[in-house]
């Protein structure tokens, strides 16, 4: 997967469309997100003998990689993801706009 822990990113469909923000963690395996500020949902939780308190608690949830594109933390652009091995044979991520290396 492209995107990774710690990168901004612009959301770009959904609700939360146009907003920026962190990725607090990424899931791999269901190629989603979760994103900083980004796609509330109310839980209803029922308490769990003393340690949780019933209610409705607003929580982040994971969103599908599709749905954002990552800002560049060089040029500040919402971009695409390209890739390119370094001379040591490291892969790493570069800008599609401006072609500088992002990790
Ligand atoms: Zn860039």
């Amino acid at each position: 997967m492209k995107n990774r822990k710690n990168d901004s990113v612009l959301v770009i469909a959904g609700k939360d469309k146009g907003k920026k923000g962190k990725v607090r963690f990424a899931y791999p395996k269901d190629e989603r997100l979760l994103v900083e500020g980004i796609n509330f949902i109310k839980r209803h939780t029922r308490a769990v003998r003393q340690l949780r308190q019933a209610g409705i608690i607003e929580r982040e949830a994971p969103i599908h990689v599709s749905d954002v594109m990552l800002l560049c933390n060089k040029c500040n652009h919402p971009t695409r993801i390209g890739f390119r091995y370094l001379q040591d044979g490291r892969k790493v991520r570069i800008c599609r706009s401006c072609g500088e290396v992002i990790d």
